[in-house]
């Protein structure tokens, strides 16, 4: 029988550790700062805006807010993009997606200074991971799932770490990040003909695809680490893309959803907006 990894208990340590760094900064002059720009009127993006707030505050790290009207043009996003990438007093600016429908979501992204890209969604961002710089924001889901499995001490070289889902904010970032670890990493998406030839072979195995439960525990190798990184509501309740209760019965370790991957995000956002505070002043 498999575990549900505490992952509560892991962002509860990682957040002391964080909140010990920003008042050491803090005590030589350095106050970290995130800038976060709303377009939209979707109300999970108000949410986790709110929630962004809440942990800066408690974490001790600044945050200004800006929220547009859907008068605004992708033009209008830019210029406070550009604003906040020439503020010093600014060390992350966030742009929460999605964008009003008639906004350039590239055009937006593509704005930001790579130095204060905390969010790890710009081009020049995404392509140091791919050719595997250190200096660069690695996305805060996959920044999140690699928290986890170091926490819990997985050796990711010579395993098999297959992933399902192949987006720009979680599945290609997460594949970049397993293979520098020494993994062999197979992706698999929409038109892979069957995933479970491939899930039934993972060592560790990345779900992030958005179909609750997609992910059964006949599909599931003796033994493995599972990370479930789906969120999708389901008559009020939040189900995971694995079938967890029944995969417990044949993995090692699987995160939890609610209480799982999610809950690291915010987390590995602060995290950058520290490391940037710290590579700004040449620390
Ligand atoms: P996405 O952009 O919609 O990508 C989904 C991926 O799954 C695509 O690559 C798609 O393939 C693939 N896929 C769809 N149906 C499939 C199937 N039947 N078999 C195999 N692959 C299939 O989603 P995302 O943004 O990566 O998010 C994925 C899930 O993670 C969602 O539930 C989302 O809410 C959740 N999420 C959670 C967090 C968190 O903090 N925990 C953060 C981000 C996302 P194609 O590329 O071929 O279309």
């Amino acid at each position: 029988m498999g575990e549900k990894i505490n992952v509560k208990d892991i962002v509860r340590r990682k957040k002391e550790d964080l909140k010990k760094e920003v008042e050491a900064l803090k005590k030589e002059g350095i106050s970290p700062k995130l800038a976060v720009i709303l377009a939209s009127e979707d109300e999970a993006s108000k949410i986790y805006v709110g929630k962004k707030r809440k942990m800066c505050e408690e974490m001790g790290i600044g945050q200004e807010e800006y929220i547009l009207d859907s008068s605004k043009t992708t033009q209008d996003v830019v210029d406070i993009v550009k604003k906040l990438n020439d503020d010093k007093s600014v060390n992350g600016i966030l742009v929460q997606l999605p964008l009003f429908k008639h906004m350039d979501m590239d055009e937006v992204l593509d704005s930001i200074s790579d130095k204060k890209d905390v969010d790890g969604f710009h081009p020049l961002t995404l392509g140091k991971l791919f050719i595997g710089e250190k200096e660069t924001f690695i996305s805060c889901t996959p920044k999140g799932i690699m928290t986890i499995l170091d926490d819990i001490c997985v050796d990711c070289e010579g395993k098999h770490a297959v992933i399902v889902g192949r987006s720009r904010i979680v599945g290609k970032p997460i594949s970049q990040l397993l293979l520098k670890r020494g993994a062999t990493v197979t992706i698999c998406h929409s038109k892979t003909k069957d995933i479970s030839v491939f899930t039934k072979q993972a060592d560790i195995l990345v779900a992030a695809v958005g179909k609750p439960h997609i992910i059964k525990a006949d599909m599931v190798k003796e033994g493995a680490i599972v990370i479930d990184v789906g969120i999708n509501r389901i008559d009020g309740k939040i189900l995971g893309d694995v079938d967890t209760e029944n995969v417990l019965n044949v993995c090692d370790k699987i995160t939890p959803v609610p209480g799982g991957v999610g809950i690291t995000t915010v987390l590995s956002l602060l995290e950058n907006v520290v490391q940037a505070a710290k590579e700004q002043n040449n620390i």
